[in-house]
């Protein structure tokens, strides 16, 4: 766009395109990087790690810091590195071995340029928002399943319950079916809503984010879910409770389905801080 001038701009673009502009023309300068196909996993593992990492930190400092304790859900509790190392080399693992071969083929069907424009503003928050509640539906109704029928939990759900007290890294400790389940909702979400590169990248980051937070094991007062209104969204201290007392509590984000379903179940108040 460095060719427009402003006047020309303002026909092209409109303001919440204009709005985003700046980023996407500085982005598209990485496009041979973002085109690449080892771009998504790499994308995907250093965005996790990313945001594991401040939370293994705390882990860490958690037992000479008693201040950072109160934010604890379960207090007395930090994963030994017998817990963090083997979550982190099946991430890894997975990730090479599973995801990238299947990133491979989803790239070798992907449009060889990335558009000219960005999205426009709205579209691209009514489209992360949608992707999630999508997400969360899809996830939803497959978690009941693999929690109702024995066999599937036995066979693909269970290793994710191995910790009972979660912790960042315990995450995406997963079976590969659970695994590839959630990318093909992700990507089909993105798919049938048409979305632009930019919001994918965005979407992505957004849904690693309160995946982790999901699972992080810290109640502090700008959690996700003390931020959205009227208890819609559950989050770290819901699914911290499906994780100690599995029949409750199945969508990963918001509350509605579990709601409606009757599975709801609300984590004690917590101490004010
Ligand atoms: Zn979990
Ligand atoms: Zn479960």
């Amino acid at each position: 766009m460095s060719g427009y001038n402003s006047s020309e701009l303002q026909v092209v673009c409109s303001p919440g395109q204009l709005f985003l502009q700046p980023l996407w023309d500085r982005l598209k300068t990485w496009e041979a990087v973002l085109q690449s196909p080892f771009f998504p996993v790499i994308f995907s593992i250093f965005t996790y790690v990313g945001f594991c990492l401040p939370f293994v930190v705390l882990d860490f400092l958690c037992p000479w810091l008693p201040a950072l304790r109160r934010y604890k859900i379960h207090p007395d509790f930090s994963p030994s590195p017998r817990q963090l190392l083997p979550c982190l080399g099946q991430t890894l693992y997975q990730h090479l071995v599973f995801v990238f071969p299947v990133s491979l083929l989803h790239w070798a069907r992907s449009p060889a340029h990335l558009p000219l424009e960005p999205p426009e503003l709205l579209q691209l928050v009514r489209h992360v928002v949608l992707c999630l509640l999508l997400f969360d539906t899809e996830f939803f109704a497959w978690h009941v399943l693999h929690h109702k029928v024995p066999w599937l939990y036995r066979t693909f759900h269970k290793v994710h319950h191995s910790n009972s007290s979660p912790f960042a890294l315990a995450t995406q400790y997963m079976s590969v079916w659970e695994l590839f389940s959630l990318g093909f909702f992700d990507i089909a979400n993105v798919t049938l809503l048409g979305c632009h590169p930019l919001t994918v990248l965005i979407f992505h980051v957004v849904n690693i984010w309160l995946s982790v937070e999901d699972h992080s094991g810290y109640d502090f007062p700008w959690s996700t879910h003390r931020l959205v209104p009227f208890g819609w969204y559950g989050g770290v201290a819901h699914h911290d409770l499906h994780h100690s007392q599995f029949n409750c509590n199945f969508a990963p984000y918001f509350t509605h389905w579990d709601k409606i379903l009757g599975t709801l179940r609300l984590a004690a108040p917590r101490g004010q801080w």
